[in-house]
């Protein structure tokens, strides 16, 4: 049996592409290899959002290329395949800096990743693929197979938005909506397979407009409340949306649907003004502002998390300390936040007021501080509650399990081993830097007593 090593970087899209890739290749007769040296495929799903990612991939290649030449002189062969987002930006350039690369496939082509291996071992030499056909991709996918009882469903790509600092719309192509039978299709048999969860993926998940089987385009609301009907489906998510697609029958499905899981990511980037029209976000600081009021008057429990680029191109004092007033006004449970990356070909990458790198750093510092008193401080708020944890793994103490809030938080949960799978009620004792730990509040019930 030949083995497969699969190495992600990057968003959940990327967790979600390279699951399809293990689907594609299991049948084929891959088994997972534990590490590269194990391996005789390896793969690379990558990103590109910042510098960072990107040159990680270059330097993973390069150990990769030692490890390929010692294979050989033992006379065994690995191929080394580099997927995702930086094959499709800088697919040339992978195969002139290293030669030790076999494949090149970008993430609309993936589904061609079984024909292109099979090039590459005849030795048709190096096999490329960046063509952009989403919609052959989801057709010519596996079915999914569920591992665990949380799973991403991706159910749209790409994006139009163009904001002026990113480069999905280069790398993942035009908005693309996948048809709704096809996703209640997947959702259907993940649940049929033990899971409890689905979050919903896109680089622009609220843009999501799809086919519906009636003929008419079905929008991201329509969506939630067809899988809400699906039986055992106890949790839904979606992630990541745009201010300017979170409409109002949105909102209500937030306030109507109790599947639909009281934590939003809502990127807002920035709290300037300025600096969002400079960003070409499509909203103002006082857009998103009355969004969150509406949709915290839809739920009153949900809890928001956020992005921020901080040191974008001519961004000043002033205008970070309007994005530190905007954290302070909306309180967020958590949030990522990264320093400005100027990436080749994107319009704010040839601005000339760059901001220096040091003056980025005391930025980052500055808002990390003030939102990881704000992710304490939210966490200190669950202590006492109680509050229903999809159980779904091992803990590290033994009949320990680990389980996830409603918020998303990991939660910790003595002689709880036998409950994986199921969602059930617990009482949160303390907590952590970055978990909670609790009780169970009830000992075992039957799951559909239990949950929701
Ligand atoms: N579509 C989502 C949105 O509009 O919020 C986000 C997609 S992107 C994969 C994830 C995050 O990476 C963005 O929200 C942004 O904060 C960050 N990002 C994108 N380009 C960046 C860049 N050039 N430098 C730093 N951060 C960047
Ligand atoms: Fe990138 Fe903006 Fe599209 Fe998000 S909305 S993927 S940040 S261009």
């Amino acid at each position: 049996m030949k083995k497969l090593f699969i190495k992600t970087y990057g968003c959940q899209m990327n967790v979600y592409d390279s699951a399809r890739i293990a689907d594609l290749l299991m049948p084929l007769g891959y088994a997972a290899a534990d590490a590269p040296d194990d391996a005789d495929i390896v793969v690379l799903n990558t990103c590109h959002i910042r510098e960072k990612a990107a040159e990680k991939v270059y330097s993973e290649l390069g150990r990769l290329r030692r490890l390929k030449e010692q294979k050989a002189e033992q006379g065994s062969r690995m191929l080394i395949a580099v997927a995702g987002c930086v094959a499709q930006a800088e697919g040339d350039e992978i195969v002139r800096r290293q030669n030790a690369v076999d494949i090149v496939v970008g993430p609309q082509a993936l589904h061609r990743i079984p024909e292109m291996i099979a090039r590459a071992e005849r030795h048709e030499g190096r096999v490329l693929e960046t063509d952009f056909v989403p919609d052959e991709k989801f057709d010519s996918l596996p079915a999914v197979r569920a591992e665990g009882p949380a799973a991403f469903l991706t159910i749209q790509e790409g994006c139009d938005k163009f904001c002026t600092f990113c480069v999905v719309p280069y790398t993942r192509g035009a908005e693309f909506s996948r048809p709704v039978a096809q996703i209640e299709m997947e959702a259907q048999r993940l649940v049929e397979h033990g899971v409890r969860e689905i979050t919903l993926l896109g680089q622009n998940v609220n843009a999501y407009r799809g086919a519906g089987s009636d003929k008419s385009v079905w929008g991201l609301a329509r969506l939630l409340r067809a899988l809400a009907q699906i039986e055992g489906l106890k949790r839904l998510r979606y992630t990541t949306s745009h201010p300017c697609d979170m409409s109002d029958d949105l909102i209500d499905a937030h306030r109507d649907l109790q599947q639909l899981m009281p934590f939003l990511h809502l990127p807002v980037q920035s709290g300037s003004d300025r600096v969002l029209e400079a960003m070409n976000r499509h909203h103002t600081r006082d857009h998103y502002l009355r969004l969150v009021e509406k949709i915290r008057a839809a739920r009153n429990d949900i809890a928001l998390s956020s992005d921020f680029v901080v040191g974008f191109p001519g961004e000043t004092d002033e205008d970070f300390e309007e994005t530190m007033a905007l954290v302070r006004e909306v309180k967020y449970a958590q949030a990522f936040s990264f320093k400005y990356s100027a990436r080749p070909g994107t319009p704010a990458a040839a601005a000339r007021k760059q901001v220096p790198e040091n003056v980025k750093s005391e930025r980052l510092q500055a808002l990390q501080f003030l939102l990881g008193e704000q992710q304490v401080e939210f966490a200190k708020s669950c202590e006492g509650r109680s509050m229903q944890v999809l159980f779904e793994g091992r803990g590290r103490k033994s009949g320990q399990a680990v389980g996830r809030s409603p918020y998303l938080q990991p939660v910790h949960v003595d002689h709880a081993e036998d409950l994986i799978g199921g969602i059930h009620d617990v009482t949160i004792a303390r907590a952590l830097p970055n978990s909670l730990s609790g009780t169970l509040l009830r000992t075992a019930q039957p799951e559909a007593a239990a949950a929701n």
